[in-house]
Formats: C-alpha cells, sequence, structure tokens
C-alpha cells in the first residue's frame, strides 16, 4: 500500500461537518465496543449488522457513508481482536482491554462515499455529513489522479494541529530495481550517533533534533505557566501541539531519507530487534525523541528493503555490543564506556561499530536472525514477530 497524503483546503462549516463525521465514527466505535463488552460472543460480523442497527436508530449515524460506518466497526473489532490475540499468546503484562475513546482524530472512506475530480486537485465527498468539495494541496509531483479510482483502497481524513489532511491509500505493486553493492552491513542505531555501521561509518543526529527540542522545552514551559481554562492556555497548547507536529514532519524526513540512501548502498541489512515500543515510555524528552526517531527509522528500512527486494534482518539483541567482534569474548561494559579494548585479543573499537560487526556476523550466522523482507521464520524467542510489526508499521504510517 502507498499512502499519499495532501493538506485539504476548504470551509469553515465544511471542517465542522468534517469534525461532526470524526465525532460519528467516534460513536459508532464506541457503540460496538458497549456492544461486545455487554454481550459476549460477538463477531465481527455481528458489529458489522449492528452498525445498519445504529443508522436506523440515529439519524446522524445514518448520514456518514455506510462503508465509512463499518469502517468505524472495524476498529471496535480491531480493539477486541488485539485483547483476544494478547490473551492467547499470553502476552507478559497488560493485555490491553479495548477502552472507550474520547480524543478521534480521523474517519475512513473505503470505495464509496467520495468522488476525485479528473483533475486530481479537489475531491467531493457524496455522504449525507455534508463534508462537500476540498481541494487537495500538496507536492505537484504527487499525482493521485495517475491511479485507476479501483486502486484507491481508502480514503481518510485526518485532522492535525495544523489543519485537516487526506490519506489515499493505494493499492501499487511498486518494485525497484537494485544496483548490487556487493555491501553487507549491520548497524547499530545507538545514543550517540543516528547510528554506526559495520565498516565503522556513522550518521549523525540531525542537528534540528536538539534545536527542536529546545523549543519544545521553551514552549512546554511556558504552556505550565499558563491559567488552566484560560484562553492563552488554549493558544500556547495549540503552538505546542503544532512544534511537535513540526519535529514529526523533520523526523519523518530525515529516517526516509537515511533509510533510502542505506538501502540504496547495500544488499544486505542487519539490525538489532530492540522492543522499541518499551524505550519509548520515558519522560527525558531527548531521549524520547531519539527513540521514537529510531523505530521510524527502522521501519523505513524494511519498507525500502522491500521495495528493493533485499533482506532486512532483526536480530536478537544479546551481547551484541559486549562480545568482542573478533575473538567472541565478552567485555563487559557499562553505558558509558565508549570504547570496546578486548581483554583477550587485544582489538580496540568504538563500542558502536563493534555492536554493528556483531549485529551483523548474529545476520549471516542465520540461526539467531530472522528473515524481514522474505516470509517470517521463528526468531529467538519462538515468535513470527516480523509479519506482526511490519503490519503494525504501516498502520502506523496510516495513523
Ligand atoms: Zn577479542
Amino acid at each position: 500500500m502507498l499512502i499519499y497524503e495532501y493538506k485539504l483546503d476548504g470551509s469553515k462549516q465544511q471542517y465542522a461537518a468534517i469534525e461532526e463525521a470524526i465525532r460519528v465514527v467516534q460513536f459508532i466505535r464506541n457503540k460496538c465496543l458497549r456492544k461486545w463488552m455487554d454481550s459476549r460472543g460477538v463477531s465481527k460480523n455481528d458489529l458489522q449488522c449492528y452498525c445498519a442497527v445504529l443508522a436506523r436508530e440515529y439519524s446522524f449515524a445514518s448520514s456518514l457513508n455506510s462503508q465509512a460506518r463499518q469502517a468505524a466497526a472495524d476498529r471496535a473489532w480491531f480493539a477486541i481482536s488485539r485483547f483476544y490475540d494478547n490473551c492467547k499468546n499470553h502476552k507478559p503484562g497488560k493485555k490491553g482491554y479495548p477502552q472507550f475513546q474520547h480524543d478521534n482524530r480521523s474517519v475512513e472512506y473505503k470505495q464509496t462515499g467520495w468522488k476525485l475530480e479528473p483533475d486530481g486537485k479537489h475531491i467531493l465527498f457524496t455522504d449525507g455529513c455534508a463534508i462537500g468539495r476540498l481541494r487537495l494541496v500538496g507536492n505537484p509531483k504527487q499525482q493521485i489522479a495517475a491511479f485507476p479510482i479501483k486502486d484507491i483502497k481508502r480514503v481518510r481524513i485526518v485532522r492535525r494541529a495544523d489543519g485537516y489532511y487526506v490519506q489515499f491509500s493505494v493499492q501499487a505493486q511498486r518494485h525497484i530495481e537494485h544496483v548490487p553493492t556487493g555491501k553487507q552491513v549491520g548497524i547499530d542505531v545507538g545514543l550517540n550517533a543516528y547510528y554506526t555501521d559495520s565498516q565503522g561509518e556513522t550518521v549523525d543526529n540531525p542537528r534540528h533534533y536538539r534545536k527542536a527540542e529546545k523549543k519544545l522545552k521553551k514552549l512546554h514551559r511556558q504552556l505550565s505557566r499558563k491559567q488552566k481554562e484560560s484562553s492563552n492556555r488554549k493558544k500556547a497548547r495549540k503552538q505546542v501541539a503544532k512544534a511537535h507536529l513540526k519535529v514529526q514532519r523533520q523526523r519523518e524526513d530525515f529516517a526516509r531519507k537515511q533509510a533510502n540512501a542505506l538501502i540504496t548502498s547495500s544488499d544486505l541489512i542487519a539490525y538489532e530487534d530492540l522492543k522499541i515500543a518499551n524505550m519509548v515510555k520515558n519522560h527525558h524528552l531527548a531521549k524520547s525523541i531519539h527513540d521514537a526517531g529510531w523505530g521510524q527509522f527502522l521501519r523505513w528500512v524494511s519498507y525500502y528493503g522491500s521495495l528493493h527486494a533485499l533482506p532486512v534482518i532483526a536480530v536478537a539483541p544479546q551481547w551484541t555490543s559486549q562480545q568482542c567482534s573478533d575473538c567472541g569474548t565478552i567485555v563487559k561494559k557499562s553505558l558509558s564506556v565508549r570504547t570496546h579494548i578486548c581483554t583477550r585479543c587485544g582489538v580496540v573499537l568504538d563500542r558502536d561499530h563493534n555492536a554493528a560487526l556483531n549485529i551483523l556476523a548474529k545476520a549471516l550466522a542465520g540461526t539467531l536472525g530472522h528473515r524481514e523482507t522474505s516470509g517470517s521464520p521463528e526468531n529467538a524467542s519462538g515468535q513470527t514477530a516480523s509479519t506482526r510489526r511490519s503490519k503494525r508499521a504501516t498502520s502506523k504510517r496510516a495513523g
């Protein structure tokens, strides 16, 4: 799936209509969830049927396109099935019991309820929500009109801090002819550099990380000084949201470009399979920005890897930084020790370079790694994590 995104240009009334549609989606999702809670044994199909019941009962629900209503029910089912999966797989910790949603920001149409004008510059929403005709603002090089309408599988309107956007999910088999480079690369995504590869090259963190971080800190401070419920606080909150959005976009852009460069210059990529979700949960701003960027980077590496049909291999993280890449001796060191000095063979390497070499070696040995792009053989911990992760990656991109 390719995602094409445009900003929407419309009137205040149209934006209000979008807001209403977003509220209806949340209403349907929560109603479906309530039905599941009240009568166990409810299936996905039951929820789909329930949409029609809701549309008969509530006139505002009936104004939303029927496929969009079903997409809302699908969201409830997604939360439910994730909970079931977690229980079935005995996921440690919380199982993610489905929650009612209060902060929905999007509405998703499938293949009906909208029309794209032939010039590809306007979209018309034809259901009862009265959103009407909106202008698409975006990079002129991305031409959604170039795709056959039947390949546009979903149209999603999303609210962001600086306005409304529309995303088109296009089913297209994109493939890029890879020019072999003879290079196999292991990468270690450390704290100091953006990443270090097995040849000792590093890509530095972009400078805007620190700049953005400073600005965000300042805005957060300002926000905390504003009186609760005041209009100044509202304004300050909006500024914080906009600053976050800007950082997010810069980060995404950087991650995508770096990933593309990495894939184009190698024939095989190995990385450490860290549980990124666990790592982002810290409140230290600098680190959380960094960690989030890292997960994003690896998703783009997988994405470009699949376009080029290259193996992108995740390896288990055990010992990659402690082991000597030359002789295999375990040389214990804390995070602050930046250099690997082997006590047995005497090799001296930058800590991250040593780790990157180990990551590559593990991937090539094959026994501990699992392939990201081709199929999903079991990994070291016996889970087929790779397919699940790549699914999550797509849904994240879409959201
Ligand atoms: Zn050694």
